[in-house]
């Protein structure tokens, strides 16, 4: 027998490693930055080319390494931070795995500088894939410089998985903020193709934050602060005016360390109950302080969860102590919830006549439409199918039949007939179908197979989607039709959330939307797809969504993302009350879905009674 198992040089070992604990460039960023705090660097600098791919360069002037140190950095689990296992229970470092130089080592060219206080002179040490290729004398002021070149350089798999520069950008951009929000007193440097991207001076809490996400920034955030035995936080919370449709701006730093928690991003969110609408979130940067014996910070390479002993008591402390921020500073009653719900039912115009005061919505409001037609269904009070649908090209309604046949008595059931959008509905409304309106809420349709009780407001998110993506596909990817606005809108952003905007504007411009950015923190927006003037910060939060979600190459994905935004904008909330044409109308729209029984955000549309389930309890 012939030995088959052997153990792996350690350069491989080390590769593979690599790719836990390195993904991309950020990685390598946040490594290196976390190395230098925990060097006791008081200035920390990043130099990036090509988003990191080419050159990745970070600068500190903390302790430095003695020679000998320095030669046995690059070795797996060398750190100097851990001793033994029960250390863990009581880190004060950011690292302790000591795993992190022996990754970028293993596929990278790494060169470092480094200086120890009272040295005569520093030492530069090279590093290709694990292995030392030289060493050589230098001089340098105290501290740490690692030079980290040709990323993935052996792992071309690896290079090839990265993203656009843009992304990749991003990303470090996200890594670099994490590490300057968890210390303030640290002053920060990052650039990137030599351009300053960011420059932020050792400072208070508050002035990291407005310092990352802009100057306009500073009159929405409000202080948090509570000290108790089990946790102390500290931090800001966002005012609830200015809340946002996107993520992206949630900070949650444990013991100096960014974390994701869910549950305590919950507890955050419960405190603004009330306060936000739906699907809305508050900025916050918040800094929880716990006793490092009872949390485990171990349980993930890139240590970006968090586990405690006891999660409900911080939990429950989390919470009020916003509510309390919240407030102290008044920010509550400024708050009028009537106007915010209002946004989501018809613009009642000047002079328009409304007939039914009960009619909340206007269920043939379509922003797709062209303005004209538009106009036209909005003054009838009652609007007519015909009229109200006059301006798009919705999919082909022949379907609808087939699909769940719809009992129709006063129609003949002809395809060809059916063929012709406007006409079928236009008979829809007239037809004898009966459709209940339930709680109003739901429209139970009797068919063929049973009866279907069809939610209103995801129904009507499904037709609008459809609508939106097919309208785009009609007009040709490249030009959605879009439309100028008479006084270009400002729109405040976060800085990294402007040059994500900055490098997309080809694509935006693809999607209709036309604008210009201002200054670091300001965007404008001067033109956007016809008929969605009314909306334009939401339109825009649709789309940075994916850009903090990751997917900001996926074009599809911006659209699918825009077009479920808008849906969901569009749709009715709340109970409604719809003239039975309107109702056959929704019904028959939804039929002639490519998916109607799924909404937009995949949740079910409908659900059917077959005639088993009515008839089997009178057999
Ligand atoms: P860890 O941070 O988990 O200890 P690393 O691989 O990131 O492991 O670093 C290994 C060791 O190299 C650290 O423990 C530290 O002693 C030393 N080191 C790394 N970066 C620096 C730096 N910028 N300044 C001083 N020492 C450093
Ligand atoms: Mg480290």
């Amino acid at each position: 027998m012939t030995q088959t198992i052997h153990v792996l040089p350690d350069h491989v070992a080390n590769q593979i490693a690599a790719g836990e604990v390195i993904q991309r460039p950020a990685s390598v960023v946040k490594e290196l930055m976390e190395n230098a705090v925990d060097a006791g660097a008081t200035r920390i600098e990043v130099h990036v080319l090509d988003a990191g791919r080419t050159s990745i360069q970070v600068l500190d002037n903390g302790s430095g390494m003695s020679p000998e140190d320095v030669r046995v950095c690059f070795q797996r689990h060398a750190t100097s931070k851990l001793q033994s296992a029960d250390d863990l229970f009581a880190l004060a470092t950011k690292g302790f795995r000591g795993e992190a130089l022996a990754s970028i080592a293993a596929i990278a060219h790494v060169e470092v500088t480094t200086c120890q206080e009272g040295a005569d002179v520093g030492m530069l040490v090279r590093c290709h894939g694990s292995e030392l290729v030289g060493e050589s004398p230098k001089a340098r002021a105290t501290g740490t410089t690692f030079h980290v070149k040709n990323l993935f350089y052996n792992v071309p798999a690896r290079r090839n998985f990265l993203k656009s520069d843009a992304v990749e950008m991003r990303h470090v951009v996200d890594e670099f903020q994490r590490v300057a929000f968890a210390h303030p007193g640290i002053a920060f440097t990052l650039t990137h193709q030599n351009a300053n991207l960011f420059q932020l001076n050792p400072g208070t809490l508050r002035q990291r934050i407005v310092g990352i996400l802009g100057p306009k920034h500073d009159e929405r955030l409000v202080p948090v602060q509570e000290e108790t035995d089990v946790v102390s936080i500290e931090g800001f919370v966002g005012k609830p005016d200015s809340a946002r449709k996107s993520r992206g701006e949630q900070f949650l730093f444990v013991n100096g360390r960014f974390v994701k928690h869910g549950l305590l991003h919950r507890a955050v969110l419960r405190a603004y109950d009330n306060l936000i609408a739906d699907g809305q979130h508050p900025l916050y940067a918040l800094y929880l302080t716990v006793d490092p014996a009872r949390i485990d910070v171990n349980i993930h390479p890139t240590k970006i969860e968090v586990k405690f002993d006891e999660e409900q008591p911080i939990i429950a402390i989390l919470k009020s102590a916003v509510k309390r921020g919240l407030g102290a500073h008044n920010v509550a009653p400024t708050i009028d919830f009537d106007a915010e719900v209002s946004l989501n039912i018809s613009e009642v115009k000047p002079g328009m006549e409304v007939s039914e005061p009960v009619v909340r919505i206007d269920p043939s409001y379509n922003p797709f439409n062209a303005p004209t037609s538009r106009g036209g269904s909005r003054q009838a009070s009652s609007p007519s199918l015909g009229q109200a649908h006059g301006g798009w090209s919705k999919p082909d309604a022949s379907g609808w039949k087939d699909l769940y046949k719809v009992l129709d008595h006063s129609e003949s059931t002809s395809p060809a007939e059916a063929k012709a959008a406007d006409t079928s509905r236009q008979s829809l409304e007239d037809s004898g179908l009966e459709v209940l309106l339930w709680k109003g809420k739901y429209l139970m349709v009797p068919t063929e197979e049973g009866i279907a009780v069809v939610h209103i407001r995801r129904a009507h998110m499904r037709v609008q989607y459809e609508r939106y993506l097919h309208n785009r596909l009609s007009s040709g990817s490249q030009s959605m039709p879009s439309q100028r606005l008479l006084m270009p809108e400002a729109i405040t952003l976060s800085k990294a959330e402007v040059l994500a905007l900055n490098d997309a504007r080809e694509t935006l411009a693809a999607m209709g939307m036309e604008l210009s950015v201002v200054d670091d923190e300001t965007v404008e927006l001067s033109a956007v797809p016809a008929d969605l003037t009314a909306h334009v910060r939401e339109a825009l939060d649709a789309v940075l969504e994916t850009f903090h979600e990751g997917h900001w190459d996926d074009h599809e994905e911006r659209h699918r993302r825009w077009a479920q935004a808008w849906a969901s904008r569009v749709a009715p909330k709340g109970e409604v009350t719809m003239p039975l044409g309107l109702r056959r109308q929704l019904v028959a729209d939804l039929w002639a879905c490519e998916h109607p029984h799924i909404d937009p955000t995949g949740r079910p549309v409908m659900s059917v009674w077959t005639s088993e389930d009515l008839e089997n309890p009178f057999r």
